[in-house]
C-alpha cells in the first residue's frame, strides 16, 4: 500500500513536469531557430527533379506580374506569394521590397499604411519582412491574385473571411519554421520569412499549385503614357506616412522617399525603385472601434498611372473580390504597363496627391 502510494506520487510528479516541459517549449518555441524541412513523403520531389532538367523549361518567357522575361521554371506551375509587410517607423528598413513583382501600399487604422508585396519568380529573395497582420480588405487582392498569404495574425474581420473563404496560406503565430524573428529587431517588428521557407511550407501543406491567374499586358517596348510630365510625385497618406518618388532618366525608373528620406532595402541596402506607379483612389469606411477600414476595392473609380516621367488619368474597375481590377485609359482600353516593377498606391479620394 505505501509503496504503491510512492508510485502514484511519482507518476502524478512525472505527469506535471512533463506538462510544464510541454507549455515551455511552446512558449519559447519561436525563439529558436528552425529550418523547414521538405516533407520526405512528398512525391513531388521527383517531379520537381524532371522539371528542372527539362530544357524546355529555360526558355524565356514574359512574367505576367512585372512583364519581364524570365526563365519558364520559374514561373510555370507557381502561384504568387503575398506577404504582409510593416511601414511602422521601426520597420524600415525593410527587407525583400525590391525583390517583389508588384507592391501595394494599403491605408490601415490609425492613418498607417503597411505592404502587400506579390512575389512570382523571386526565389532569390532570401529575407522579407517585417511580416504584419491580415486584414480582410487585403483578401479582396488574395482571390484576385490566388495567392499564398503569408501574414503574422490579423484582425477579427480577416481570421473570420480567411476561414470561412478557405485561404491557403500560412500564419506566423502558430508556425515557428517559416518564420523567424530577425535578432536585434524589436517586437513587433521582428518577423521574417523568405521565399524559400514559404515554398517548403506550402509544398508540405499540399496548397494548390495552380498557375496564378492574374496576368497584365505589357508594352513589348518602354513607351512614355499620354499625358503631363511628372518627375516628382507625392503622396500624402494621412498622419506620418508621405512618400515621394523622384524619377531617374538614366535608369528610366522612379526613386522612392518616405518623408523625404530615401526608402532603402535593407538586403540592398540600395534606395528602392520602381518602373510604373499606379495611384488608384479608393473608398473607405470605418467599421469598428480600433478604427479598422472597409476599403471598397470591388466597383470603380479613377486613378493614375505614371511611368518614364509622365503621369496620366485613369479608370479602374473591378467585378468582383476575386475578379482582376483592370486599369483603363482614356481610349477605353486597359493600359499597358511597361515592363518592370509596379508599385499600387490605394489611396482615400481626400488624400493629396502632386506632381510635376
Ligand atoms: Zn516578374
Amino acid at each position: 500500500m505505501y509503496s504503491n502510494n510512492i508510485l502514484k506520487i511519482n507518476i502524478f510528479t512525472l505527469l506535471i513536469l512533463l506538462v510544464i516541459l510541454l507549455i515551455m517549449f511552446v512558449a519559447v518555441g519561436c525563439n529558436k531557430p528552425q529550418e523547414p524541412v521538405l516533407d520526405p513523403e512528398d512525391n513531388n520531389i521527383d517531379d520537381l527533379e524532371d522539371f528542372e532538367n527539362s530544357q524546355l523549361l529555360i526558355e524565356p518567357v514574359v512574367c505576367p506580374l512585372c512583364g519581364e522575361l524570365v526563365e519558364k521554371r520559374l514561373i510555370e506551375g507557381k502561384r504568387p506569394i503575398a506577404v504582409m509587410i510593416d511601414n511602422h517607423p521601426s520597420a524600415r528598413p525593410q527587407s525583400g521590397l525590391s525583390e517583389a513583382d508588384l507592391v501595394y501600399e494599403i491605408p490601415f487604422e490609425g492613418g498607417i499604411t503597411r505592404f502587400f508585396a506579390v512575389y512570382l519568380h523571386n526565389d532569390d529573395a532570401t529575407e522579407i519582412g517585417p511580416v504584419r497582420s491580415a486584414r480582410h480588405n487585403c483578401l479582396d487582392l488574395v482571390l484576385e491574385y490566388n495567392a499564398i498569404y503569408v501574414y503574422y495574425g490579423g484582425s477579427p474581420q480577416a481570421w473570420d473571411q480567411i476561414e470561412k473563404l478557405k485561404i491557403e496560406g500560412m500564419n506566423g503565430i502558430y508556425d515557428c519554421v517559416t518564420f523567424y524573428r530577425y535578432p536585434g529587431r524589436k517586437e513587433p517588428h521582428d518577423k521574417y520569412t523568405n521565399i524559400e521557407r514559404i515554398n517548403i511550407t506550402a509544398r508540405n501543406k499540399g496548397f494548390d499549385k495552380k498557375t496564378g491567374k492574374r496576368k497584365f499586358s505589357f508594352n513589348e517596348e518602354d513607351m512614355v503614357p499620354n499625358g503631363e510630365s511628372a518627375e516628382f510625385i507625392s503622396i500624402k497618406y494621412p498622419v506620418k506616412y508621405t512618400v515621394m518618388y523622384k524619377y531617374d532618366p538614366t535608369a528610366g525608373n522612379y526613386l522612392r522617399n518616405i518623408n523625404e528620406e530615401p526608402h532603402l532595402d535593407a538586403v540592398s541596402e540600395t534606395q528602392i525603385r520602381t518602373k510604373n506607379i499606379i495611384i488608384q483612389f479608393v473608398n473607405f469606411k470605418v467599421i469598428d472601434s480600433e478604427g479598422r477600414l472597409d476599403i471598397m476595392m470591388v466597383g470603380k473609380g479613377k486613378g493614375f498611372y505614371i511611368s518614364n516621367g509622365s503621369i496620366t488619368e485613369i479608370k479602374w474597375e473591378k467585378d468582383s473580390r476575386s475578379s482582376a481590377t483592370r486599369f483603363i485609359g482614356k481610349d477605353d482600353k486597359e493600359i499597358n504597363l511597361n515592363p518592370g516593377k509596379t508599385w499600387i498606391h490605394l489611396v482615400s479620394s481626400n488624400t493629396k496627391v502632386s506632381y510635376e
